[in-house]
């Protein structure tokens, strides 16, 4: 289906883009594989074992209750293919219609999906350096070409620098994730949108880390195409479930659904976000505490000379100080571990650290500022 987007582009004239979707030609005429549906009594159709958690462990009364709260007494079946009762409730909270959310086991599954679809016209991949890892390895993985932008040095987005390969280039698939990981700031929107309008190809905004900044482009989703939206479940609560999802066109989520695992998600996952999506807002308190506890850990880090502290929009906050090595071993070697980069150049002296719980923050100075005594 050939859609007309008429956008003013980076180059300061308007452009006339057509949209195709570059679906892989080996997958344009081809059948997924099919799941039986879950709701028969009698289940002889797809090899499980008919007995039970509790036919295995002896449960215990409590257990057996906590079973059957979170909908898995049946943990010998097989989870539910279509995943319909969690996605209509992800569809109805961001106020989409059925057929435009893909469920992956983490949004890391997702990228491998994309990657697998919709790389049919240039198999050329777009990314910003640094930027998540695992764009990189599974192009890369995938035998995809992998197009690396750098951010400017302060870790911002060169608008004009990612248009221009874009137009020498024609990515399949840009990824942006904004907020960034590890560098934690969100780009201009604006600057988004341009990147979006001007490419022909896919743009995935990865929002993981959205719910700790101020803006998501879930309402742009209706304008714009050729945008996709990745989300996770992992940096609110929740990364043991392995959830992600990914928001857009109908069209498009048909397509990347091609190749899904018949069942990629737990009967567990499935229950708890489930249970999580019918009151989403119950979070908002931990996000709360997370933005204020951020703050404090930032105020903190600029007074210490000679640190250099990047803004973030996410839940954790990137530094780079010349003694970055002997810091991580002394936090190491105090039984706390942050992330630091040892084979990455743009980002040498630098380590990330996330935001825990108040008396974790604490600890995080109390030995920052004992390092800086020693
Ligand atoms: N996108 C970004 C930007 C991330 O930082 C991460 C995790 N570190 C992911 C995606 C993957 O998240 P998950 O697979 O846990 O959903």
């Amino acid at each position: 289906m050939a859609m007309l987007i008429l956008s003013r582009c980076g180059f300061g004239r308007i452009k006339k883009m057509t949209n195709r979707i570059r679906l892989k030609k080996s997958l344009q005429s081809f059948n997924s594989y099919s799941a039986d549906k879950t709701s028969f009594n009698y289940r002889l159709n797809a090899n499980e074992s008919p007995f039970k958690y509790q036919d295995i462990f002896n449960a215990s009364a409590l257990e057996k209750k906590f079973l059957k709260s979170m909908k898995i007494e049946d943990i010998n079946r097989y989870p539910d293919s279509t995943q319909e009762e969690l996605k209509d409730s992800i569809l109805k909270f961001y106020g989409l219609k059925k057929g435009q959310v893909l469920l992956g086991n983490g949004s890391d599954e997702l990228i491998l999906y994309i990657l697998l679809t919709l790389t049919g016209k240039s198999s050329n991949v777009l990314y910003l350096d640094p930027s998540f890892s695992m764009y990189e390895i599974l192009t890369k993985g995938l035998g995809l070409k992998g197009i690396s932008v750098p951010l400017t040095s302060g870790f911002k987005l060169d608008v004009e620098k990612v248009l221009k390969k874009i137009k020498s280039h024609d990515p399949d698939i840009v990824f942006i994730a904004s907020p960034n990981n590890p560098t934690g700031n969100a780009f201009k929107k604006e600057d988004i949108i341009k990147i979006v309008s001007f490419s022909k190809g896919i743009v995935v905004l990865d929002e993981a880390y959205s719910d700790y900044s101020d803006f998501s482009f879930i309402k742009s989703l209706k304008k714009y195409k050729n945008m996709l939206i990745m989300k996770t479940m992992s940096k609110v609560g929740f990364a043991s479930l392995r959830l992600g999802f990914l928001l857009g066109e109908k069209r498009l989520i048909d397509s990347i659904n091609k190749l899904r695992l018949p069942y990629n998600i737990s009967s567990f996952s499935q229950s708890v976000a489930n249970k999580f999506f019918k009151n989403p807002f119950i979070i908002g308190k931990h996000i709360d505490i997370i933005k204020a506890e951020r703050s404090k850990v930032e105020a903190f880090l600029k007074e210490i000379s000679n640190v250099k502290v990047y803004s973030s929009d996410s839940n954790f906050i990137l530094i780079r100080l010349k003694r970055s090595n002997a810091l991580f071993n002394f936090l190491r070697s105090n039984d706390l571990i942050v992330k630091n980069f040892p084979n990455n150049k743009k980002l040498h002296d630098c380590l990330r650290i996330t935001i825990g719980l108040p008396k974790e923050n604490k600890r995080l100075m109390l030995l920052v500022s004992q390092f800086l005594n020693k």
